[in-house]
Formats: structure tokens, C-alpha cells, sequence
């Protein structure tokens, strides 16, 4: 049974070094700005706990204003999920139009689609605005491992164009597809033109020049420990020093351990992982995935996978519901990529590497004023390339002017686990397994 560890243990037990881990990102990555650790005490208007893509979008939103603002991280900016994610920018929230209507109703549906449509907007502009070179790619293509979503697919094709005025998305059959990627076993699926690819780590560093640019400052290397009421707003205790601040943003996301109970009793972290082969050359690589789009598929566990730019297949699959990564990751991922990609069984795996998401029992995002002045925000559930620079600029709008559209996702239902901070490990890792195994069947 997994422990329930303090975060000192947990980076201990994923990462030794707090450095990035040795990914094909951080291969190709771009510099940061400067980012020293804290050094003493100091005084802010708002503290942010958690330099991804969160955070980062809230600071960049907050300095613009001249608002003055500490972004720490225990490690590297876009240390956590956002330097180490599959890259697809996914349009929409992780639930789609018919399951928002029966949880929230059809027009709640509605504003959270265009809550997500204007997160997708933003990213444009986040990337043009601030000349954020991180390889945008357009085209995301949802497939579907079993012939019985296929009716499904094409039935969410035809409500979002009709419904939700998203003329961007195609059915496309099994013949269709054939052409389109050299995978096994898919029957069908969703072609959205305004989904893409990304360099997920370039996105954040880019993101962090700036928030530096802007007025922000960033220290990296520095662990919030403890949080407490003083006078005036909030004391944050850090191995370096305290940061005092009239607010606190909580966006630590899966790495956020120890601070606050009602976040951990809502977002569970979970491990995920990829591995990059070694450059297949153009033709070899476009003969995996024609149009160079990302793909992600139907299974519970989802299969992911692109090409870099360097012509290699990035490939994400395979989770565990354990504190530690697999020793050999390369290797954990490789049977799952051989089975959608067997040709691939001469290619040798370059990079592996593991990373850790949150999700939420709703798999909606986790957004609360948990008290005067401390927000919290995360649980993406998987899909935060594009939903968390924006959130993270919403918070930010909140705190400026407020903000309709933050307060609408504070009131999204995300309840606790079952079985409460001790026994929601137990109860959900016994829930995923079952799950996944239904992916098998
Ligand atoms: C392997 C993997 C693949 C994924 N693939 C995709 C994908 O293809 N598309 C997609 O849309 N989403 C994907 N995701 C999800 C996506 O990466 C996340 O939703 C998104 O990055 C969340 O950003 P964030 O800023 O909220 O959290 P994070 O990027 O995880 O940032 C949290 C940061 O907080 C810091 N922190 C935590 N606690 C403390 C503390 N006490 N003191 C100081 N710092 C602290 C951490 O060091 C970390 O850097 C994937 C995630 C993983 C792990």
C-alpha cells in the first residue's frame, strides 16, 4: 500500500536531484530568467506556491497589473507536470458537452465550453504576444480503440458543430484513418484542427520570462513548508526564508503535499509516463502519423503519442498508482507503444521519464477560495496545457477586477474522495485498476 508521504519524501522518492529529469524536453529547452532561491524574509501582495503552468499564468496576469508578486518552486519553473506533459493541446474541458449538461445543466455546459474555447484563444495569444518559440503544431486527433465509441464520436462531432457553433472538428472512419497513422487497433475518431502539439517545457520557461518581464519574482529552489494567518494576510514559511503576502495562490497541483487538507482530500496525485525514441527520419516518422498531429486515444489509461520536430515518436502510456517510478522507464512504456506502433520494435528508446498529474473525483478542476486570501487551484485531470495558463490568468483577473468566469469554476462540484485523507489511496487505486483493466477487455 502506497504511503502517504510528506513532500520532502515524495521529491525525494521521484526525483533525487531537483532538477528537470532527463527528458527530451529539458534536452531542447530554452533558458529560463533568473530565478534565485529566496534569500530571507520578505514581503508581497500575493505569494504563489508553484511555478507551472498555474502559477506562472497568475503571475505573468497579477505583474502586468503592478500588482507585486513571489512565484516559488521547490525545484525548476515548470518542474512538475507542466515541463514534463505529453504536449497536446486539447480543446475543451476533461469532460465532454453531454456530461457537462447532466452534471451542471445545458447552460452551464455551455459557458464552461466557452470558458475552455477562450483558454484555447488565450494560448495563441500567450504564444504570440510574448514570441514563445515552443513548436505550436496544429491538429489533435481523438481515436477510438473500440469499435462500439466509434457511433459515440460521431455523434459528439455532430453536437459540438450544431450545438456549440465548433465547426473545427471531422469525423473520421476507419478507411480515413488507415491513411492517416500507421497505428494498430483504432476504428475511428475525432479530428479537432484547433487542437495541436506543443514543447510543454519551452511553454513554461517562456511563460516565466514573462512574468520576470512583467515585474514578477521568481525563486526556484524553494519549498513552501508551512502556512500560516498573520496580520494583514498570510505568513508562508519556506527552507529559505518567508514570504509575508495579503494572498496566497495554492498552485502546486499533484505536487502539492502537506499544505492544505482540502486539497489533498479533492486532488489525487497520479503518476504517468513517456518515452522518445531516437530520431526515425521524416519519412519513417511520418509513416507513424501522416499530418504530424497529436494523438491521444480512447482508453481509460490513455495512449498519447507525436512527433518531435526532430522526427522522433513521443509516445505516453502506462500509470501506476504507486509514490515511486518504475526504475526503467523506457521499458515500462515500451509494450504499450509496441502495441499500437510493433514496426517500431527496432527503435531504440533515447528518453524516458515520469511525471505526476491530479486528478479530481469529477476529473474537473479543483478551484476554491478556501479562505480570505487563499485560493487553490488544480486537478486538471490530465488535460492542463491548455486550461492551466488560463486558469491561472482567471485567478489572476479575480484578484484584479473579479472575474465571472472564476467564480463560475468555484462552483464547479468537485467533493472529496471517498474514504477521506488516509483511505483514498486504497479506495482509488483499487477504483483505477479496475478501470484500466476494463480497457483490456
Ligand atoms: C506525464 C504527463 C503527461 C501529461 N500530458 C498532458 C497532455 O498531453 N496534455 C494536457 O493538456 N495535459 C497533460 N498533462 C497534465 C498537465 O501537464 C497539467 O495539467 C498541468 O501542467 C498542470 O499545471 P500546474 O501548474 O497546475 O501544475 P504543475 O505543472 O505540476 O506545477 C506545480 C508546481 O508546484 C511546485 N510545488 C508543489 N508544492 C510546492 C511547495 N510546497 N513549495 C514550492 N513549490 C511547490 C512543483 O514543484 C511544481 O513545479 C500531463 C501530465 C503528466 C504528468
Amino acid at each position: 500500500m502506497p504511503r502517504c508521504n510528506s513532500g520532502a519524501d515524495l521529491m525525494q522518492g521521484l526525483n533525487d536531484d531537483p532538477d528537470y529529469p532527463p527528458s527530451w524536453y529539458a534536452a531542447t529547452a530554452q533558458s529560463g530568467p533568473p530565478a534565485p532561491p529566496l534569500d530571507g524574509d520578505v514581503q508581497c501582495d500575493v505569494c504563489i506556491i508553484g511555478g507551472g503552468y498555474t502559477g506562472l499564468g497568475a503571475a505573468l496576469r497579477l505583474a502586468q497589473a503592478g500588482i507585486a508578486v513571489r512565484l516559488i518552486d521547490q525545484a525548476r519553473i515548470g518542474w512538475g507536470a507542466s515541463g514534463r506533459n505529453g504536449g497536446q493541446a486539447h480543446v475543451g474541458q476533461r469532460r465532454d458537452p453531454e456530461w457537462l449538461e447532466r452534471a451542471v445543466g445545458p447552460d452551464d455546459a455551455r459557458h464552461l465550453w466557452r470558458i475552455a474555447i477562450d483558454a484555447r484563444d488565450h494560448l495563441d495569444r500567450l504564444i504570440a504576444d510574448h514570441g514563445i518559440a515552443c513548436d505550436f503544431t496544429p491538429g489533435l486527433f481523438h481515436v477510438d480503440h473500440k469499435r462500439r465509441y466509434c457511433a459515440h464520436s460521431r455523434a459528439a462531432v455532430e453536437r459540438l458543430r450544431t450545438h456549440y457553433d465548433y465547426p473545427h472538428v471531422d469525423y473520421v472512419d476507419g478507411e480515413q484513418l488507415a491513411e492517416m497513422l500507421g497505428a494498430r487497433g483504432y476504428h475511428g475518431g475525432i479530428l479537432d484542427r484547433r487542437g495541436g502539439h506543443l514543447h510543454p517545457l519551452n511553454l513554461a520557461l517562456g511563460m516565466a520570462r514573462a512574468a520576470y518581464a512583467a515585474g514578477a519574482r521568481l525563486h526556484e529552489r524553494t519549498r513552501a513548508t508551512g502556512l500560516a494567518r498573520a496580520t494583514g494576510g498570510w505568513r508562508v514559511t519556506t527552507d529559505r526564508g518567508t514570504i509575508s503576502a495579503a494572498r496566497v495562490i495554492l498552485a502546486g497541483n499533484g505536487y502539492l503535499h502537506g499544505l492544505s487538507r482540502p486539497v489533498e482530500a479533492r486532488v489525487m496525485p497520479i503518476n504517468n509516463y513517456i518515452a522518445v525514441t531516437e530520431p526515425l527520419g521524416e519519412a519513417r516518422a511520418r509513416s507513424l502519423i501522416r499530418d504530424n498531429v497529436a494523438v491521444s486515444d480512447s482508453r481509460f489509461v490513455v495512449y498519447y503519442f507525436r512527433l518531435t520536430p526532430d522526427h522522433r515518436l513521443l509516445f505516453g502510456g502506462g500509470e501506476n498508482y504507486r509514490w515511486r517510478f518504475p526504475a526503467d522507464i523506457p521499458g515500462f512504456v515500451r509494450p504499450h507503444m509496441l502495441r499500437v506502433f510493433p514496426q517500431l520494435a527496432d527503435a531504440r528508446l533515447e528518453y524516458g521519464w515520469g511525471g505526476t498529474l491530479a486528478i479530481t473525483p469529477t476529473r474537473m478542476p479543483f478551484v476554491r477560495d478556501l479562505e480570505p486570501g487563499l485560493t487553490a487551484i488544480g486537478g486538471y485531470s490530465g488535460l492542463g496545457v491548455v486550461l492551466a495558463p488560463y486558469f491561472g490568468k482567471l485567478i489572476g483577473d479575480a484578484i484584479v477586477a473579479g472575474s465571472d468566469d472564476f467564480n463560475r469554476l468555484t462552483r464547479l462540484p468537485v467533493p472529496p474522495f471517498p474514504g477521506g485523507r488516509w483511505l483514498r489511496w486504497p479506495t482509488l487505486v483499487a477504483a483505477m485498476s479496475m478501470f484500466a483493466l476494463r480497457d483490456r477487455l
